[in-house]
């Protein structure tokens, strides 16, 4: 199935098609008719399924099939998430999904300055993406006008309850119109979320998607500790001891991907590199040589890999831990689905632990530590600033100096 007959305009297909992406995920099958169809929706699903597309390209696409001239572009869909990371993350779907198409969208979360905000606002924005917190400082300061908004989405709603949004949610309902279509995206279905969508939605459809990721039970997830300096050899090792015919391995940078693919070529491992920096050409090419076996590594970057439809592939290492924790959970996503054993594999070196206590946050749950024989760490080996590679969001602080303390740590966890 492709994404041709979903009912999808071509500004849109264009956007999908730039991404790389070829078909619907599970979650897109069935929630972009839906919703399209202009029903409420009730869709169970987690991080990794694609159920940001899932919501965002019907959204798009009912948004430009009302051709009613909206003057100075009133707030027309508001996508409410518990965290800023979310919101920033379905912003940036937003505007590469509708990046062929005129609508204006903003993200707005607390702990940064609210004047920006507001002048963005001023200017007026179809698509909002915001935090219930700032969303009602807003409101309080009648910096935003929520009386013209169609569409509702409650993202990770089970997260907001978690957080103790209800009664943020509770008045954010109560300042829209009666009339509009309701998406409420959870992962998991507790009694709160039950009373919630009896609340707000109407007629629901329901939507479920097998769990995909995440800290999926099929995905086997272990850190090597190791020397910066060694993780080059540690892959190949790993690589040529498991006799793995097939790996997708994560890098921080583009100049990082190439480096390291070509170091393997050296090895006698094929391999190739999947960056922005590549054409398309050379990207499809690396894939399909991957697909049909050709090669045997994939390097790629966190932001190349979205664009990959490759399913339950047996290993996934991160070389290196993402700066942004949520995309471990898409990097690890690519391994072990649909009930397939997968393993994802960190090779983990002193200046990372920070990002790896981040992830394990994030996951709720510590990773299992792995040494390899003969890949001893060096106790006396400093951790150093990371300084490059993705970053979501400056002024959360990803990616600075490590703190004095994981300074101090060492890798004996
Ligand atoms: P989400 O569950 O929305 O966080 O998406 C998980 C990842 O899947 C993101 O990196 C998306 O860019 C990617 N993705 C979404 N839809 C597709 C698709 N149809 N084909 C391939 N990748 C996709």
């Amino acid at each position: 199935m492709s994404f041709n007959n979903l009912g999808l305009c071509k500004p849109i297909l264009q956007a999908i098609a730039e991404q790389g992406y070829t078909e619907p995920t599970p979650i897109q099958k069935q929630a972009i008719p839906t919703i399209l169809n202009k029903k409420d929706v009730l869709a169970g699903a987690q991080t990794g399924t694609g159920k940001t597309a899932g919501f965002t390209l019907p959204l798009l696409q009912l948004l430009s099939e009302d051709t009613r001239a909206h003057s100075k572009s009133p707030i027309r869909a508001l996508i409410v998430t518990p965290t800023r990371e979310l919101a920033a993350q379905v912003g940036e779907n937003v505007a590469i999904y509708g990046k062929h198409l005129p609508f204006k969208s903003a993200v707005i979360f607390g702990g940064v300055k609210i004047n920006p905000q507001i002048s963005t606002l001023r200017k007026g924005v179809d698509i909002l993406i915001a935090t219930p917190g700032r969303l009602l400082d807003h409101v309080s300061q009648k910096t935003i006008d929520l009386s013209k908004v169609e569409y509702l989405i409650l993202d990770e709603a089970d997260r907001m309850l978690d957080m103790g949004f209800i009664h943020d949610i509770k008045k954010i309902l109560a300042l829209l119109p009666k009339k509009r279509q309701n998406l409420l995206f959870s992962a998991t279905y507790s009694e709160d979320i039950k009373k919630l969508s009896n609340k707000l939605l109407n007629d629901p459809v329901l939507i479920e998607v097998a769990k995909s990721n995440a800290s999926a039970q099929s995905v086997q997830q272990v850190i090597h500790p190791v020397d910066k300096a060694r993780k080059r050899e540690l892959l190949t090792h790993l690589i040529q001891e498991g006799k793995w015919k097939q790996v997708l391995v994560f890098t921080r940078t583009k100049h990082g991907a190439n480096r390291l693919s070509g170091q393997l070529e050296k090895d006698g491992i094929a391999a190739a590199a999947i960056h922005g920096n590549k054409s398309q050409n050379a990207r499809t090419k690396a894939l399909a040589d991957f697909k049909a076996g050709a090669i045997r590594v994939l390097v790629a970057t966190d932001i190349a890999a979205r664009g990959i439809d490759i399913d339950q592939l047996p290993h996934v290492v991160n070389f290196e831990l993402p700066n942004v924790s949520e995309d471990y959970v898409h990097r690890i996503g690519r391994t072990g689905r649909a009930g397939n054993e997968g393993e994802a594999m960190s090779l983990v070196c002193v200046d990372e632990l920070e990002l790896l206590a981040n992830i394990e946050k994030l996951i709720g749950r510590k990773i299992t530590n792995v040494k390899v024989p003969g890949f001893r760490v060096d106790p006396l080996i400093e951790a150093e600033p990371i300084q490059n590679g993705r970053q979501k969001n400056a002024k959360q602080g990803r990616g600075r100096r490590p703190s004095r303390g994981a300074k101090n740590m060492r890798m004996h966890r």
